[in-house]
């Protein structure tokens, strides 16, 4: 199989080395019997070794999957640091269009690159991968995490990540109103797939007025009957609708790059707190959204639940270990919103702030992280 014959002779324009500057390394993945083309990066191992799920998508050139596996290995950067789980930041993706070019050899191939890295990086699912392709790769190293209870992982991540948005969202009503809690406020859900309706429901049960939308009907459906049984409602919108709505929260659970030029000036709400990935368009709507005093959780601090269970794979996995760290999220958020205030700082940039700060200080003790200095509890067996 022939994963992607039209990326032959494509010329690489960039400077490679200029274009991954402030990344460690970046490992290009080539198996012809397989088709395997894949691209790893690792962002930093200051706090320890790289973690990051691996993409699969059909890239329009090796730029654009370079561009986008540099850009989200920084981002777990950021994210591991925010988290507190003793890992640096990494990716990796896969050029292919996932519902054509998949194959367990494919997988395992990849799985040969991955350990080739000797415990440098350790990936699972991410958008276009599930966790039974990972399965493949795990014959082929140790260094997977995320794959389901039956094989030795630690299972569904959206349940910690729906949890970390309730404590996201906690702390964010406690930060405007004085007060945790989630009852008698109003908030519009974008999205109710895996995390979204966990967080929805978690809601209706706390006694909260819900705005939902979905492009797929039948996730309404679902909510709407489950209300019906707990004697609340939802109301539910369109697309459009969500951004208008007068609920008190505005939880992104779907898309990112929605909160934006065109999406701003619509908003009602007095904060946003969702699990989205990359909810704000660019840097600079995070300033927006202040001068607008609508108060901003950082989505790679809300959304971290999943990535604390995953990376807590690696001590052998203990939920409630797991539980605690997720409701650090409350702590760490309060923190980020108290250091923003204080400093005239958009909440972006106080997040950044701690997590540079976090890395600064404990890289003093963590140095270039390889496998002859490798720590006791990244070696499984
Ligand atoms: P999912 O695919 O299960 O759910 C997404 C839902 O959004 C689906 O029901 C989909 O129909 C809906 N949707 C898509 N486009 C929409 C639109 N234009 N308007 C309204 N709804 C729309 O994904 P998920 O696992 O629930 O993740 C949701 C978000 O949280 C994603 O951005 C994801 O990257 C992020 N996230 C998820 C996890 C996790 O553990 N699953 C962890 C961190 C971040």
């Amino acid at each position: 199989m022939k994963a992607l014959s039209s990326f032959e002779g494509e010329k690489i324009s960039m400077d490679i080395f200029q274009k991954i500057n402030g990344h460690e390394q970046v490992v290009f993945c080539n198996d012809e019997a397989t088709g395997l083309k894949a691209i790893i990066a690792i962002h930093s191992t200051q706090l320890g070794p790289a973690l990051g799920g691996c993409r699969m998508l059909p890239y329009k050139s090796t730029e654009a999957a370079l561009e986008d596996v540099l850009r989200l290995s920084r981002g777990m950067t950021y994210k591991c640091a925010a988290s507190d789980v003793d890992f640096g930041g990494g990716k990796s993706v896969i050029i292919g269009d996932p519902t054509k070019d998949k194959s367990p050899e494919l997988f395992r191939a990849f799985g040969q690159f991955v350990d080739s890295l000797n415990g440098r990086f350790y990936t699972g699912t991410d958008m276009g991968t599930s966790p039974e392709d990972f399965v493949h790769a795990m014959k082929e190293t140790n260094c997977i995490v995320g794959v389901d209870e039956a094989y030795g992982g630690s299972g569904d991540s959206s349940v910690p990540t729906a949890l970390g948005v309730i404590y996201g969202i906690q702390a964010t009503n406690r930060a405007i109103w004085g007060s945790d809690s989630l009852a008698g406020r109003g908030y519009s859900i974008q999205g109710l797939g895996k995390v979204g309706l966990k967080v929805a429901e978690h809601l209706l049960d706390a006694g909260a007025d819900l705005y939902v939308t979905d492009i797929n009907l039948d996730a309404i459906e679902r909510l709407s009957e489950k209300a019906k049984t707990m004697g609340a409602s939802i109301k539910a919108v369109n697309s459009e609708e969500i951004y208008t709505v007068p609920a008190d929260v505005f939880v992104p659970c779907a898309l990112g790059g929605i909160i934006n030029d065109d999406t701003i000036p619509l908003l009602k709400v007095t904060a946003i707190a969702g699990s989205a990935n990359n909810q704000l368009l660019e840097l600079r709507h995070g300033e927006m959204l202040q001068a607008r005093g609508i108060l901003y959780a950082p989505d790679y601090i809300v959304n971290a639940g999943g990535l604390i269970q995953v990376a807590d794979e690696l001590y052998s996995s203990n939920k409630e270990r797991v539980l605690q760290k997720t409701r650090a999220i409350y702590d760490t958020l309060t923190d980020v919103y108290r250091h923003a205030e204080a400093d005239g700082k958009t909440t972006v940039e106080a997040a950044n702030y701690f997590c540079e700060s976090r890395i600064a200080a404990r890289s003093k003790r963590n140095s270039f992280f390889s496998h002859t200095k490798r720590p006791k509890w990244a070696v499984r067996s």
